[in-house]
């Protein structure tokens, strides 16, 4: 039988504000000393009172202005009760019935696929909450211990709507929503310090019918790649098990990503119950106001002042240079990259170029493929790149004119990405400027002809790729700088003769 996936996502992401959620201690993912930024609000001594950072609030309905959601306008905090070591209180403060943001919707923006970028996730809410503190288990198995650092961190849950069918479009999901964040300056949002974590809720129906399945919840998801192949993994393991006619079980599963299996955390008898009541020590919050009079917070203001998004980013960098669709993702994936490509366009349409929409598709090219290549190999940073956007352009533009050839573009990037030596000196001083006169070259490829005997003669029994190695050898004469096309056709008439 064929089975369809519903998956539904709950993402936590870490805000980045100057002090936790109730007090004054520092909001500091970094701090490596254990419950160094902790004091007795955070730490839940009684007759403490919190009060509420509202640069957290702010942060939040931001992600809900620019994923389209509905604001709440007034909306307050709950207690959730339960106990964990690791929940100084007894009870984390986040909201029940009147989260921040309710509704909107994030497309798969990101997705090299150009009909599934367009499709919409719905968003059920997003809310705040207090993080909880962290256990550390050390490696003699005899003790467990606390770090309170992060307890009373503010946190942000959204929540989407079931609509996910596959791991794929859960990794655009949540890779598209970390930009967001990121782009938002609301959070850091990278999973591997834990700072945005993915849960999964997973049911499979046989296709057609519309009573969903058992769900399963798979959690410990710290990267996008897990996030995929822990659904993928499910996906195959609960259509085995109804396959052979028996029942999934409502239960909390891990991920092994050494293994690459999930496994079972616990059972869920039941929803558990978490006696949620309205926070006694906070007021609750008016937002905003229709009528303008009151509230804390001014939506057109914020809403006039949201950054340019990142799917904005995408389609304006397609409109405007015609980059490819997949070029797009990449670059706006990377704030750095972004700026250096737009500056590198800024100073080559400053110059007099005959064709600068050619210019730009070099810019994009060498960009993408070299620099980014190059960073990669050697393990460059940003700040390691000291190549600046004007003298790239520089570069580009003797390219874009004939003036070198691609394969002196690309030495002469891999020696200066580093340093930012003048690209104008080096072709200069180096005498790299490409050679396209007959009158310089023919000397050469008299020289060349004449020293392969071999290669003419296969040319001539009509080995065609003879030819391209006579051409090698006379580049290698001029140092990488002498016109192929011009070099082909000069050897062609010469050996025709
Ligand atoms: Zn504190």
């Amino acid at each position: 039988m064929e089975y369809e996936a519903t998956i539904g996502l709950e993402i936590h992401a870490e805000l980045k504000t100057k002090t936790k959620m109730f007090c004054d201690c520092l909001n500091n993912s970094e701090e490596k000393t254990p419950n160094k930024n902790v004091c007795p609000v955070c730490l839940g001594h009684p007759g403490t009172l919190p009060v509420i950072n509202l640069q957290a609030v702010e942060n939040v309905i931001k992600v809900g202005l620019a994923l389209g959601s509905q604001i709440t306008e007034f909306s307050k905090f709950d207690r959730k009760n339960y106990f964990y070591p690791d929940l100084p209180k007894g009870y984390q403060i986040s909201q029940y019935d009147k989260p921040l943001c309710q509704g909107g919707k994030l497309k798969l923006f990101l997705s090299d696929n150009e009909e599934e970028s367009k499709k919409e996730i719905q968003i059920t809410r997003i809310h705040l909450e207090e993080d909880t503190g962290k256990l550390i288990h050390p490696a003699d198995g005899k003790s467990t211990l606390i770090d309170f650092n992060r307890a009373g961190v503010p946190l942000m849950e959204l929540v989407t709507e079931p609509v996910i069918h596959s791991g794929r479009e859960a990794r655009w999901f949540a890779q598209g929503l970390q930009i967001l964040l990121k782009n938002l300056g609301v959070s850091s949002a990278d999973m591997e310090k834990g700072q945005m974590r993915c849960e999964v809720n997973i049911s499979l129906r046989p296709k057609g019918e519309a009573k969903l399945g058992t769900k399963v919840e798979v959690k410990n998801l710290n990267s996008f790649k897990a996030v995929e192949r822990a659904i993928d993994y499910e996906i195959k393991r609960q259509s085995e098990i109804l396959e052979k006619g028996e029942k999934i079980v409502q239960e909390t599963r891990g991920w092994d990503p050494l293994k690459e299996i999930t496994y079972s955390q616990r059972i869920k008898e039941e929803a558990q119950d978490y006696r949620y009541f309205p926070e006694p020590d906070l007021p609750p919050l008016h937002l905003y106001s229709q009528t303008k009079e009151g509230g804390l917070f001014n939506l057109e203001e914020l809403k006039k002042n949201l950054p340019e998004l990142p799917w904005e980013k995408k389609y304006r960098l397609i409109r405007t240079y015609q980059i490819p669709f997949a070029g797009a993702n990449i670059i706006i994936q990377d704030e750095k990259l972004l700026t250096f490509f737009e500056e590198a366009v800024r100073f080559l349409s400053q110059k007099s170029v005959s064709d600068l929409s050619k210019g730009v598709l070099l810019i994009y090219n060498y960009l993408i493929t070299d620099i980014l290549g190059l960073k990669e190999k050697n393990n460059l940073s940003w700040n390691d790149i000291k190549l600046t956007p004007e003298n790239f352009a520089n570069l580009i533009n003797y390219l874009l004119n004939n003036k070198i050839t691609s394969r002196v573009t690309k030495n002469i990037l891999e020696e200066i990405i580093t340093t930012n030596e003048s690209a104008d000196e080096l072709i200069q001083e180096r005498g790299l400027e490409q050679v396209s006169e007959s009158s310089s070259l023919l000397p050469i490829i008299e020289k060349v002809i004449n020293s392969n005997d071999k290669a003419v003669a296969d040319y001539k029994k009509g080995k065609e790729t003879a030819i391209q190695f006579l051409v090698g050898q006379c580049m290698a004469q001029l140092k990488g700088a002498g016109n192929p096309q011009e070099l082909e056709k000069l050897i062609r008439e010469k050996m025709s003769r």
